[in-house]
């Protein structure tokens, strides 16, 4: 074999897998995301990894360091420019105008929950492909909305066990009132401007507000006395923040002021926030933001549409739960079957399948070399339930079942296992949820699960 068909093959810098030890922690988290965004009406909402180029050019703004730098772009075969998404925003609200959804009664509210992709410098806390959960509240500009989303957001940080987050809030105005704060920002720094960095020296051009982002050493100090967008909004935007600011208080929802916080991304007006962690360090402590973005829908080509919403980094939220010792309590498989017999196996095969019809998660010790040796290897994996199926049992259609916790079993018909398993353990809990039972084709019953 040729040598390079020899070496061993890793994921691509920046990308990383979810193994097992990962997961459950993941899929926990992910499921309380997606039951917070749909008690409050957030619906999901699947949109392409791949999109136009063009798509974020406009949407994100093309002298961002998303667009300018980040991107995963290339052409298709048929010569179209396609970029793998580095955020959902542009997205949703694309899909919400190409699929109708501003025909329907406003504001439409949409979650999601997926990888983005950006072309960064991999470090703890930044990759190159990252998952978000996200939500939009597309069609309504009463600022009752973006609280809405700030409760969303921190509630979800809350049920990580996460403590020690604090919700840093500004408002950036909008193009009525921003035109005067980019000039007063462009003065400030035009006596430093040709010692602060290139980044800098191009961003005082092309997009001022983001000289406050910069967070090179030659350049931050200079961001210490410069304007505050709070006090160049107009009257519209600053009745705006007020109304954010005071929902928060009477909802007793800390914020800080930040008048530093004016997002990398182009198309947020008025209210922007994000949550810091004081467990990640440096420029990685943003564990998600977002804000209202009232002029997106224009940029993209469709008629002017109020929206807000925010995008919270999944993987940054899980290294702050492990650097604060935030732990899933292991949820082992409560209901173990040893087959201990010849021809015992299809019969554990079909218990196992009528026990998880009913609800129970089930494992099987296939291939102990005996009972004393399947016994040991269920208790090892946490059963609190064994079923016993030997040659005595496989006899007399009947199956034993112990109680681990008590020490006691008894063997019983083979018809009446489930209620012994029932007696054994109480009901199945919410995790041993019944798999969807399908009523009619096409249709999933909803189960409690
Ligand atoms: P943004 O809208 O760019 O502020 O992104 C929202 C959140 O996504 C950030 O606060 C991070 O938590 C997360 N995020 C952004 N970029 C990355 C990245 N390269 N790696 C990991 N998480 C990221």
């Amino acid at each position: 074999m040729p040598k390079s068909r020899s070496r061993t093959l890793h994921a691509a810098p920046g990308m990383h897998d979810l193994l097992p030890a990962e997961t459950a922690l993941w899929e926990r988290i992910e499921r309380s995301a997606r039951a917070l965004a749909e008690q409050r009406g957030y619906r999901l909402v699947v949109t392409p990894l791949l999109e136009p180029t063009e798509l974020f050019a406009r949407g994100v703004g093309d002298t961002t360091d998303v667009v300018e730098k980040e991107m995963y772009t290339f052409e298709d075969k048929g010569g179209r420019s396609l970029s793998l998404r580095p955020e959902a925003t542009a997205s949703a609200v694309r899909a919400y105008f190409d699929g109708g959804l501003h025909q329907a009664p406003q504001p439409v509210r949409l979650h999601y929950w997926g990888p983005m992709f950006r072309y960064d410098r991999p470090q703890a806390g930044r990759y190159r492909q990252f998952f978000q959960f996200g939500v939009e509240a597309i069609g309504e500009a009463a600022p009752e909305v973006d609280v809405e989303t700030i409760e969303l957001s921190r509630t979800w940080l809350e049920r990580c066990g996460l403590t020690g987050v604090s919700l840093q809030l500004n408002s950036i105005g909008d193009e009525v009132c921003r035109p005067r704060y980019r000039e007063a920002l462009r003065d400030h720094f035009r006596p430093h401007i040709e010692t602060m960095c290139a980044d800098c020296r191009r961003r005082f051009d092309t997009n001022p507000l983001r000289l406050l982002d910069c967070r090179k050493s030659s350049c931050e100090p200079y961001q210490q006395g410069a304007p505050r967008s709070i006090d160049f909004l107009c009257e519209p935007c600053a009745g705006h923040h007020q109304a954010v600011r005071e929902e928060l208080d009477a909802l007793d929802i800390p914020f800080q002021d930040n008048p530093r916080l004016v997002r990398g991304l182009d198309y947020y007006t008025r209210t922007t926030f994000e949550f810091w962690a004081a467990d990640l360090e440096g420029a990685q402590n943003a564990l998600g933001g977002g804000g209202r973005y009232d002029g997106l829908a224009e940029v993209l080509g469709y008629n002017a549409t109020p929206a807000v919403g925010f995008a919270m980094g999944v993987d940054r939220v899980v290294l702050a739960m492990q650097r604060q010792g935030v732990k899933l309590a292991p949820r082992p498989t409560r209901v173990w079957l040893i087959p201990a017999a010849e021809g015992a196996a299809v019969e554990a095969h079909k218990l196992a399948g009528e026990l998880r019809q009913a609800g129970w998660e089930v494992g099987v010790v296939f291939g102990a070399v005996s009972l004393k040796a399947g016994m040991r290897q269920a208790q090892k994996s946490g059963a609190q339930c064994v079923l016993i199926v030997g040659p005595a049992e496989l006899e007399s259609a009947t199956v034993t079942v112990r109680d681990m916790t008590a020490g006691s079993q008894r063997q019983v018909a083979r018809a009446a296992v489930l209620d012994e398993v029932d007696r054994v353990l109480g009901f199945p809990e919410e995790d041993d949820a019944p798999n969807p039972t399908w009523t009619k084709a096409g249709a999933i019953a909803e189960t409690d699960g």
